[in-house]
């Protein structure tokens, strides 16, 4: 008979540990599986009261039993509880001795079992018994298990809690999406960024239903995990900007796979860009004039009187260095205005006839690659046809090109410019019999203040700034630059233009579209 009872409450033990377990392990309802685990355990092992203690620094209680029984007799001996609980060791006042304030409580047994990971103590359930009930194995292994759940339980809300203290205050949205689609997660930031209502209800709708911006829903489908050449940037109603990252979660499980897409603020650094260029903008437009009056002026020396073989040295000097200035805020300017990120210019163009383009640009340094004891050479098709292009930003183009072959070619040695179609475009290229330049280094060159140190070059003035503008007013016509080199033997360069769209005369005319 003894035994049919045994099994019987081992069952129900077990039946309200199952609930216990239930409770505890939904994480979004724990608050509500604590206030309703005194009662429970009340019921499993027939208290009159229970109590439970969860020390987070400041107790947070939970009773249940008439007259809160537990709770009374736990503010009563908090410090002896506390001290017992602390060490990891069970309190049961049927081993210990009856304490006399129990007896004003009408209590005849306290017991109290803590609540412990393997570093500290969590809190402690304290169980009370109006009789002296005898509390045998099946009840202590019950309540074992129920002190473990709880400390597992709070141990990962503890978890939850500071991911999502972390979530909500942070100023980057974040939206994660299930395997299925569906908004899984949104923080605050991301309500806000994205308009979305702020009261949860996005959880579980389909993306496609809550977000409505097309270069984000296209971010967010893309089964691509590569990562992009540029970070994806996207402007939302209010005027932010965002760098946007979409990365897959490989979790273990369908509903914690999924996707998490992040976006950074980056409104104040574009905006301190902005600023920034400018400023420096303002500075290189306003050294121009100073500039050209000092190179005028400098010209001028010799004729207004004879100059002694020193102060012709210098007056060069002088001119050599203001060309040098002249030529960097030019470059600067064109690399600020092409930039493809923050450039602003808009492509002016025109009838263009790039074999009277190439002739002159030739003509321009005939002069300077004599001087260097360099052979300038042209080599243009008359057939080329006319285009509607920006004039003088591919004037400037083949300019650095030609100016760089007579920089980088020692003396004796030979230019030779080009101008020919191909493939339906119109190849503008520079060859030179020059000292070449590395495969390694040849990856690189049209980057943004991109040099190669090499001895020979040391006397050299540059700014790395000439290719990258090749590259831009190339692309910017929808065609592209690209070098040709092998080291001791010289170097080709070109950049190519469509005789399409844009480019053909027919189609746009005269007109400022890039
Ligand atoms: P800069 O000439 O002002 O340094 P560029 O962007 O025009 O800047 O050129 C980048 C680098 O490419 C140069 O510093 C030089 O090392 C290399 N380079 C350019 N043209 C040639 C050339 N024709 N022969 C050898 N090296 C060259």
């Amino acid at each position: 008979m003894n035994q049919t009872i045994d099994a019987q409450r081992a069952l129900h033990h077990q039946l309200i540990l199952l609930e216990i377990v239930e409770r505890l392990s939904v994480n979004a309802t724990l608050a509500e599986g604590l206030a309703v685990l005194p009662d429970l355990v009340r019921q499993a092992v027939q208290a009159d009261g229970v109590c439970l203690v969860i020390d987070s620094g400041r107790d947070r209680l939970y009773s249940a039993g008439a007259d809160d029984v537990a709770e009374k007799a736990f503010h009563q001996n908090k410090a002896m509880l506390l001290a017992a609980v602390a060490q990891g060791e069970w309190l049961d006042t049927a081993v210990e001795g009856a304490w006399a304030t129990l007896g004003s409580l009408g209590l005849a047994r306290l017991v109290a079992v803590p609540i412990r990971d393997e570093r500290k103590s969590n809190g402690l359930l304290v169980i009370g018994y109006t009789s002296a009930y005898t509390l045998d194995e099946v009840d202590k292994i019950f309540l074992k298990i129920v002190a473990r759940q709880l400390s597992t339980g709070l141990r990962s809300a503890q978890i939850r809690d500071r991911l999502m203290a972390i979530l909500n205050h942070s100023t980057d949205p974040i939206i994660v999406i299930d395997q299925a689609g569906l908004i899984a997660l949104a923080n605050p930031a991301a309500e806000q960024a994205l308009k979305l209502p702020v009261d949860a209800s996005v959880i579980g709708q389909r993306v496609e239903d809550v977000i409505h911006s097309e270069p984000l829903l296209a971010l967010l489908q893309s089964t691509s995990n590569e990562k992009p050449d540029k970070p994806s940037e996207w402007q939302s109603e209010t005027g932010q900007t965002f760098i946007v990252l979409v990365a897959s979660l490989a979790g273990n499980t369908p509903t914690s796979s999924g996707r998490v897409l992040i976006m950074r603020d980056v409104t104040r650094f574009k905006q301190l860009h902005a600023n920034h260029t400018d400023f420096v903008d303002t500075i290189l437009h306003d050294l121009r004039s100073p500039l050209t009056y000092m190179q005028g002026y400098a010209n001028m020396l010799p004729m207004v009187g004879e100059l002694t073989a020193k102060q012709r040295d210098f007056a060069d000097k002088i001119t050599t260095g203001i060309t040098q200035m002249t030529d960097l805020v030019e470059k600067s300017l064109d690399a600020g205005r092409l930039d493809p990120e923050t450039g602003y210019y808009q492509l002016n163009r025109e009838f263009c006839d790039l074999a009277k383009v190439a002739s002159d640009v030739v003509a321009t340094h005939q002069q300077s690659a004599e001087k260097k004891g360099l052979k300038l050479d042209a080599q243009i098709d008359p057939n080329l046809p006319l285009l509607n292009l920006d004039v003088m930003l591919v004037k400037r183009a083949l300019n650095n090109l030609v100016d760089n072959a007579v920089k980088y070619t020692p003396g004796g040695g030979t230019i030779t410019v080009s101008a020919f179609t191909k493939d339906e475009t119109v190849v503008l290229s520079v060859h030179d019999t020059g000292l070449g330049i590395s495969p390694e280094n040849q990856r690189h060159l049209f980057e943004r203040f991109r040099r190669v140190h090499r001895t020979e070059h040391q006397r050299v003035k540059g700014s790395g700034l000439g290719l990258f503008v090749v590259k831009n007013v190339a692309q910017r016509h929808s065609g592209d630059a690209w070098v040709e080199s092998v080291e001791q033997v010289g170097s080709t360069f070109s950049m190519s233009i469509p005789i399409a769209g844009a480019n053909l005369p027919g189609i746009a005319g005269k007109s400022t579209s890039g």
